[in-house]
């Protein structure tokens, strides 16, 4: 069956290193799962003890990074079974043109491109982008610094509106950066704001999913990856928003595609048509609707 994980990364996100290089395997991906991972991404004490990771998750995280490279996630699709990935820009560190170039040259991997808030040309860049074929955008307050409601991220959303494409957001806290600008509550606004814009909220909130999916629950505008989540709340999530609205994604390389993958298998083992859904038929019909 056709697969597609909705939330892949290359490059160095978090901006660590020096003369990071993409195309080169200088690291090769020792494709063992990470502490928390280990764990398969239980909400221990419903969520309440999983502050206890956050030190293992950030230095995690450090790690994993080194692995972001292209060799390593086509040799990961390949053994995972993954037949497209989307990989997500993360402007200012991981450049939008990089990720549109990789993606031209390898049909197993769709872009979605990245533009900061404050970036001064936001309009220009984002009609270049979806003209060179971005299939979504993607933004993160954690690592970018910056609040889903301030005024600059408002305009941003303003100018890609028009486009009809998805809206990919980090929600949820975050290991490096602005850890607390991830909190839910700071996403009310644009929910408010654009009613019609299909976002797709990563993670499910992290550690906060219950109250996310309460937020989230009657604006059928907003899709969840399952990246982060597991399979106790991902069955909440599909009883809560429906099947139409989940879709898989593993944040690789911070968690393996494999583990991902294997949780939304064993969750949908007799579901055929949930299966479907959540692997591909949502993300694909959400990327195809254009303008
Ligand atoms: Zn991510």
């Amino acid at each position: 069956m056709k697969i597609i994980d909705t939330h892949v990364h290359l490059g160095d996100i978090y901006g660590l290193f020096d003369n990071f290089d993409i195309f080169d395997q200088k690291f090769k991906h020792s494709d063992r799962p990470s502490p928390y991972e280990r764990l398969k991404f239980r909400n221990i004490y419903g969520g309440k003890l999983n502050y206890l990771f956050k030190p293992l998750i950030a230095s995690s995280a450090r790690s994993m990074t080194r692995y972001a490279n292209l060799p390593n996630l086509l040799q990961s699709m390949q053994k995972s079974g993954v037949s497209q990935s989307i990989v997500l820009a993360l402007e200012p560190f991981v450049k939008s043109d990089v990720i549109l170039n990789i993606c031209q040259n390898n049909p197993s991997l769709i872009p979605f491109c990245s533009i900061h808030p404050l970036d001064r040309d936001k309009k220009e860049k984002i009609k270049r982008y979806v003209t060179a074929g971005a299939k979504g955008l993607k933004l993160h307050p954690v690592i970018q610094r910056i609040l889903p409601d301030s005024l600059d991220t408002l305009e941003l959303l303003e100018e890609v509106a028009p486009y009809n494409i998805p809206v990919l957001y980090h929600v949820g806290w975050g290991s490096i950066g602005r850890g607390s600008y991830g909190m839910i509550d700071n996403y009310r606004k644009i929910l408010r704001s654009f009613p019609r814009m299909k976002f797709i909220f990563a993670h499910m909130g992290f550690y906060e999913p219950i109250p996310l999916l309460d937020m989230i629950e009657n604006c059928p505008n907003v899709y969840c990856d399952t990246s982060w989540q597991p399979a106790g709340i991902i069955k909440k999530a599909i009883a809560k928003l429906g099947k139409d609205r989940i879709i898989f994604g593993s944040d690789w390389p911070y968690s393996l595609q494999q583990t991902s993958l294997n949780i939304i298998l064993k969750l949908t083992e007799d579901k055929p048509q949930l299966r479907e859904k959540i692997l591909h038929k949502n993300i694909e019909r959400i990327i195809s609707a254009g303008i």
